[in-house]
């Protein structure tokens, strides 16, 4: 077992920093091991990374309908500009195209604040005035003129299309959500008043309602328009559908075929019982070395959180890390019992939740570039209670961001001693490795619903307190004897090491990714305020002698988190553990309304500004996202494959540019090789 920052990069040469733009670090990744994988691991590994590519169009239409108009548009002019490539539009110009890459679309991945371009709209209109007709993406039966009339408010004006996913219960969240999950004119009420009237009482196996489609008002009726091989996202679907089918070829089992010609029918026909009963092969197939998720997902994009967001990841087994978190999952039980949560809200058999460590070999959709470093799915509650679910750990990712934060700074400015540095140093690998092991794989696995209680009762706060759990969970067990007990941990205090960071994260530093002025939003960041204010409020006075278990603390005029109390902090996240779990067993929106409002939203504006000026000093990027390896077929004289390769040899613009050139089905053109075109 790992226990310190034991690295397994294989190449010590690495380079994991590929570019730097406005707040955002691109790097690469490695994969490790991949030269054990046989040739037709390799062979699979490459055709599911085909399948997830080909995706990579859904996505950006998904969050806005004018993103692939402009992304052409974009891309056009930046490779045919004949002007100084220095000058001060061109590299503003070539800045927000970077946004725009990384964002898939016009908002930012994360705030879901559209970009501001700091070109000039003259400069832009000049731009587009030099291309050729032929050139311009434009819509059938389109002018110029009409496109520039559309583009240029949905580019320049702040008031347009001003967020993709607006989470101000106060307001119609649909109508003033930018992105394309929902037609023009459809309000919140009538969406909530159509799932309503389609959903039926009681059903013990409920679909994952809208999970898969646009929701449209057609002569003032709501409808669903299904993502199918031949509904919306068709071209795309055909060309995922056709590379899966070529993976099949290669499954290495026949649990795997089953689940992948599982996955195929469902995008032939876009029927969610048909992508449950994939879920659940999928989930229980713990057998096999290579393994990927390719659908539509996850449902932070959608203000109602029902809508999945396209997304691929590729990936294989890390046999030696593996042996963690399969101790881990083969104790859930024990964890589960053992919860400060009231027992009516625990599972009574906590069913197959397996884990495992993996090694990403390809990012892609809504995970691309920016990706998430642990994963648990199926995201259905019924299937979690009745067939379990799948852990995922991304090692390698998780390897690189560690690797690329070297000596930059940041535990000299914000941590506030020498012994908290070091016990950082030595265990924060670790335990924040462990921590997103036992948050995917016991932390949301855990807990189950009331009988009758609406999985999407805590609305919009539904995601922030799904998260809060797993954390608080996750948290929680970090500091228990029983992780020595399994020999995962060596240390009694190696937790100190992740509760600090948390605080200090939930706190303070996170505020970094917040502009001036502004709320927090995202659901992740106000689940990991709601934890750090909510322990900071509640511990007044409550540690030993009478202190503060946490306290704000001032040194040299800078601000920083001072825990006086591990133990106590630790009795507080089982206490606020136990309390977000009733809320999420009962389906008490009110109870988590008011937890989420009095902790998790408002900045404290002065610390705010304290934290943007000393980040600034030290030039951290608060966001970082991955391009992805390049795999390249050998191919003999017969024809036949022999070997697939993997390098490492593009940049930034290169590999967003070769994407839209190869991966583009929504757009007209599509894969290399025109006989894919033309498959199915
Ligand atoms: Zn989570």
């Amino acid at each position: 077992m790992a226990t310190t920052g034991a690295n397994a990069v294989e190449n010590k040469d690495f380079n994991f920093h590929v570019d730097r733009f406005a707040d955002i670090e691109v790097l690469r990744y490695e994969v490790p091991e991949y030269s054990r994988l046989s040739l037709d691991q390799k062979k699979m590994l490459y055709y599911l990374s085909q399948a997830a590519q080909m995706g990579r169009d859904i996505i950006w239409d998904q969050n806005g309908r004018y993103n692939l108009q402009i992304r052409q548009l974009l891309e056009k002019i930046y490779t045919k500009y004949d002007g100084d490539r220095n000058s001060k539009d061109f590299k503003a110009f070539e800045k927000y195209l970077k946004q725009v890459w990384f964002g898939n679309g016009i908002h930012h991945h994360y705030s879901t604040d559209k970009f501001q371009p700091e070109f000039s709209q003259a400069f832009f209109e000049e731009q587009v005035g030099k291309l050729g007709n032929c050139c311009l993406p434009l819509q059938p039966g389109q002018t110029r003129e009409q496109m520039l009339s559309v583009l240029v408010p949905v580019i320049f004006d702040p008031s347009v299309m001003a967020k993709r996913v607006n989470q101000d219960g106060t307001q119609d969240v649909i109508a003033t959500s930018a992105n394309n999950l929902y037609g023009d004119g459809v309000t919140q009420a009538e969406v909530e008043a159509y799932y309503n009237s389609i959903k039926k009482a009681d059903d013990p196996t409920p679909i994952s309602y809208g999970l898969n489609s646009r929701v449209v008002k057609e002569n003032g009726k709501i409808k669903e328009q299904h993502y199918s091989l031949n509904g919306v996202y068709g071209p795309a679907i055909s060309q995922i559908i056709y590379w899966l089918d070529m993976a099949k070829n290669v499954a290495e089992n026949d649990a795997q075929r089953a689940y992948i010609t599982k996955l195929i029918d469902y995008y032939i026909t876009g029927d969610l019982r048909l992508f449950d009963e994939y879920s659940i092969l999928w989930a229980e197939d713990t057998k096999s070395d290579i393994d990927f998720v390719n659908g539509f997902i996850e449902s932070y994009g959608d203000p109602l959180g029902m809508t999945g967001a396209w997304e691929s990841y590729v990936n294989f087994r890390n046999g030696k890390s593996s042996a963690r978190t399969e101790t881990i999952s083969s104790n859930a039980q024990w964890f589960e019992d053992n919860s400060p949560v009231d027992k009516r809200f625990k599972k009574d058999k906590v069913k197959g939740v397996s884990a495992k460590v993996i090694t990403a070999a390809m990012l892609a959709g809504d995970a691309f570039p920016a990706t998430a470093i642990g994963i648990n799915l199926p995201n259905s509650n019924w299937i979690r209670a009745q067939h379990g679910s799948k852990s995922v750990t991304l090692e390698n990712i998780t390897e690189a961001y560690e690797m690329a934060s070297h000596g930059n700074g940041f535990n000299e400015e914000f941590v506030i001693d020498a012994p908290t540095r070091k016990i950082m140093e030595d265990y924060l690998y670790i335990t924040d490795m462990l921590h997103t092991d036992l948050h995917e794989c016991l932390g949301h696995a855990s807990g189950q619903l009331l009988p009758g209680v609406d999985p999407d009762a805590l609305k919009e706060h539904g995601s922030t307190l799904e998260e809060a759990r797993a954390d608080l969970f996750a948290l929680y067990y970090l500091a228990d004897p029983k992780l020595l007990e399994l020999g995962i941990l060596d240390n009694p205090e190696a937790y100190k090491a992740e509760y600090y960071k948390y605080l200090l994260n939930g706190l303070m530093t996170q505020l970094n990714r917040i502009e001036p002025g502004k709320d927090v939003e995202e659901a992740h960041m106000r689940n990991r305020q709601l934890i750090a204010r909510w322990i900071l409020e509640n511990g007044r006075k409550k540690g030993k002698g009478g202190k503060d278990v946490v306290e704000l603390t001032k040194k040299g005029g800078k601000t920083f988190v001072k825990v006086n109390d591990y133990p106590k902090m630790r009795e507080l996240i089982g206490t606020l553990l136990a309390e977000v779990q009733r809320i999420k067993s009962e389906g008490d929106y009110k109870g988590g309304n008011e937890l989420v409002q009095k902790y998790a939203v408002k900045v404290d504006p002065k610390l705010h500004k304290e934290v943007l000026s000393r980040y600034s000093k030290l030039d951290i990027p608060p966001y970082r996202g991955f391009i992805n390896p390049v795999y390249t077929p050998v191919v003999n004289e017969a024809g036949e494959i022999t070997d697939i390769e993997i390098s490492y040899p593009e940049n930034y613009v290169g590999q967003m540019l070769r994407l839209s050139r190869e991966y583009s089905p929504l757009t007209g053109k599509c894969g290399k090789t025109a006989k894919v075109c033309g498959a199915k």
